[in-house]
């Protein structure tokens, strides 16, 4: 494995990533850069169409905003009762911890929220009044750990905000959004697993990967040891133009996930974040590849394609236009476009 994380222009000239003089200063103002080791050993630098580069490299689409594009692109802060806490449906919140992340994907959708300028990490005081939050609303189920990334955060600072949730009873389940265990396998050790339970609480983690090159050994040895120490994987991975917009990439991904015991949750559709229309496919594109995916791989393999609403409104299912219809009677369409009546007359 190559060096240190890159982190600055200048890292990624040396890297041979950008060329010099490609004017990328402006970008690297507003959107923080970050590409650890284990994803620069899979980037082929004399592939200028690399799957992999073009999550972490930054470029100069990031200057062109739309209209429709919106810093809070999902609505976490019109559903954010105290600092650090994001409640949208009635049993589950998203905790917010910290606002780092081992990577800054060029895609992301908190982008204008991550990064060195972005919100920080929780003072003791904020994650205070934040468990304080969860402790008084006995309807929430499940506490989702997200951010930036939380397994950022050591051990020793996990343990202690598992602890915090295992005194709180209402809460069953806790569930972690993270890319470490693919971008920084080696963090995924014993100690680590271990601060990621909690006693009576059940430990989902998502992990975020959306193309099938990142499941590599060390990763794959990282998802055996999160099984090993008792906790659930499933998937999330982001639709994204030039990275897995074709069906060979998105089976090999989603088989990838079920090979290694993960299984296959969400495909987002990009969200509107500034800057990242280069990325985006549209609905009609999405639907067409999550069809195709039914006809070639197991149901075992099929993941949930979903739109966060714009405003706060919550996922919506997608790819569920294969049946249209009202008063009983409906159209399904399989996946080859067919389409027939059901109940059949
Ligand atoms: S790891 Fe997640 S939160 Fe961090 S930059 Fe990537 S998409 Fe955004």
């Amino acid at each position: 494995m190559r060096g240190a994380a890159l982190k600055s222009i200048s890292d990624l000239e040396a890297a041979h990533l950008i060329a010099v003089g490609d004017s990328l200063a402006p970008v690297a103002e507003k959107y923080a850069i970050g590409i650890t080791p284990a994803m620069l050993d899979l980037i082929d630098p004399s592939d200028p169409e690399d799957p992999i580069a073009r999550q972490f490299v930054p470029s100069a689409a990031e200057l062109v905003t739309t209209p429709e594009e919106r810093a809070d692109p999902i609505g976490d802060l019109t559903h954010s009762p105290v600092e650090g806490i994001v409640h949208r449906y009635p049993d589950r919140v998203l905790l917010k911890a910290v606002h780092v992340c081992p990577v800054y994907c060029r895609f992301c959708f908190r982008r204008e929220m991550v990064g060195p300028q972005g919100l920080g990490t929780l003072t003791p005081a904020e994650l205070d009044a934040a468990t304080a939050y969860i402790a008084d609303h006995d309807e929430i189920w499940e506490v989702i750990l997200t951010g930036g990334d939380p397994l950022v955060l050591s051990p020793r600072r996990l343990r202690a905000i598992m602890e915090r949730l295992a005194g709180i009873a209402h809460v069953k389940v806790v569930r972690f959004h993270t890319r470490v265990p693919v971008v920084e396998p080696e963090r995924i050790d014993a100690d680590m697993v271990a601060a990621l339970r909690a006693s009576g609480k059940t430990t989902y983690l998502a992990v975020h990967a959306n193309h099938p090159r990142e499941l590599s050994a060390a990763a794959r040895a990282g998802f055996d040891r999160l099984i090993a120490g008792g906790i659930v994987l499933i998937s999330q991975s982001v639709l994204l133009r030039g990275v897995n917009d074709d069906v060979e990439t998105l089976a090999a991904l989603m088989r990838g996930f079920v090979e290694n015991r993960i299984r296959p949750y969400y495909l987002h559709h990009p969200d509107l974040a500034p800057g990242t229309g280069h990325f985006r496919v549209n609905i009609e594109e999405g639907q067409a590849l999550v069809a195709a995916l039914r006809g070639r791989i197991s149901g075992l393999a099929q993941p949930t394609y979903v739109l966060d609403i714009p405003g706060g409104h919550g996922k919506a299912d997608i790819g569920a236009a294969s049946i249209v219809g009202s008063d009983g009677c409906f159209t399904v369409r399989d996946w080859q476009g067919g389409e027939h009546t059901y109940p059949p007359v």
